[in-house]
């Protein structure tokens, strides 16, 4: 790794290893953080500035500061991982650096560098590495960006802070594996023409948790969301793209038509499958006919794809107009297959393309 352009002061009071450890052992998701965060400041007029890791801190935020009115606020989702012989790799980074200012250009928000969003999570990783868990666990890395400044009028903002936090994550599936319910929203949508679907902010996140909470209502895992237009063509999850795999092999994802978020699981899969002669296809689906072809038994399988959980099998899905199971509602072979070669190209233990995996320590 080149020389980090954030400084490093390391906090006088980390977590006692003995505490630290036991942490480890189950750490769930999102509730357990690291010692350390990394922090930059764009001013308009300087550009950034003031790039460090420090011992992780409330933010003093001033009660006027954009992001808590207008919601000007970016995130990314990556995780680093332990492979072979103490090494501590990061996925696709650079995908994430890039889809952060692609983010950030549709929020009127200030790109950071690439090397910089890298330089940022890399020397975090590196501070933080014991924090990183043993066996099927990760470090998940949290890089957002807010507007800082405190001013009530409408316009994109002056001040804002790039921040990147790390959580220590056990295996998603605990006890196994298991298939996700997924409720059809009817009534809410997620993102529509021109919206900020293919942006990975969080007022994404927040327009989708009432069909969330409907979802859990009605006994079901996750929302799948609609197209604003015709309430017909799949989108995808709340945080997830979506996979259909049918009885002569073909397989359907949803096309980024701007409406979708451009998940860097969905594009690893779609090139994987593409390597191996697989018929993969980027075109709508409706809902209709997932039901029609769930019954027929055409669709075989059906998975969503993120960072956070990898692969999911999708068991049955359930809307207004009626509830169907896709095979016999435990998931299927084709997305275990995958599945294993995506957590195996994370983890070192099998060779995936050239590049995809970045090593930040070993
Ligand atoms: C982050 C995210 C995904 C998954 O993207 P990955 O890069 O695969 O983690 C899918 N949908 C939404 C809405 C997301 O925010």
């Amino acid at each position: 790794m080149p020389l980090s352009i954030f400084e490093v002061e390391h906090s006088t009071a980390p977590l006692a290893s003995s505490r630290r450890r036991a942490l480890l052992a189950d750490p769930g998701f999102g509730r357990v953080f690291t010692d350390h965060m990394a922090l930059a400041i764009w001013t308009r007029g300087h550009g950034w500035h003031g790039a460090s890791v420090i011992a992780r801190k409330p933010f003093i935020l001033d009660p006027a500061a954009g992001v808590l009115h207008y919601a000007q606020e970016i995130f990314e989702g990556m995780k680093a991982y332990r492979g072979q012989h103490g090494t501590i790799n990061l996925f696709r980074p650079e995908q994430n650096a890039s889809r952060f200012n692609a983010s950030a250009r549709r929020m009127a928000m200030p790109e950071i560098p690439e090397e910089m969003f890298l330089d940022a999570v890399e020397t975090l990783v590196s501070v933080d590495s014991d924090w990183v868990p043993e066996g099927e666990g990760s470090l998940y890395v949290r890089p957002f960006m807010f507007a800082s400044e405190a001013f009530l009028g409408v316009r994109p903002a002056d001040e804002f802070t790039f921040c990147v936090i790390a959580s220590p994550a056990g295996a998603y599936f605990k006890g196994g594996n298991k298939a996700v319910s997924l409720w059809v929203s009817g009534r809410h949508n997620r993102a529509g023409p021109g919206g900020t679907g293919a942006a990975k902010c969080g007022g994404n996140y927040a327009a989708s948790l009432a069909a969330q909470a409907e979802a859990y209502e009605h006994g079901c895992d996750q929302v799948v969301f609609l197209d604003a237009v015709e309430n017909r063509w799949i989108d995808e999850l709340g945080g997830m793209n979506l996979f259909f795999v049918f009885d002569d092999g073909r397989v359907i994802t949803p096309p980024l038509n701007g409406t979708i978020l451009p998940g860097i699981t969905r594009a690893s899969i779609i090139e994987l499958l593409q390597g191996r002669g697989v018929d993969v296809a980027e075109e709508p689906y409706a809902i209709d006919q997932w039901q029609a072809d769930a019954c027929s038994g055409r669709l075989v399988e059906a998975f969503a794809c993120g960072t956070a959980a990898a692969i999911a099998d999708v068991g049955r899905v359930k809307g207004s107009d009626g509830e169907w199971s896709i095979g016999d509602g435990s998931g299927g072979n084709f997305a275990a297959a995958i599945r294993n070669e995506i957590i195996g190209i994370q983890r070192g233990l099998i060779a995936g393309p050239a590049g995809w995996v970045r090593q930040v320590v070993g």
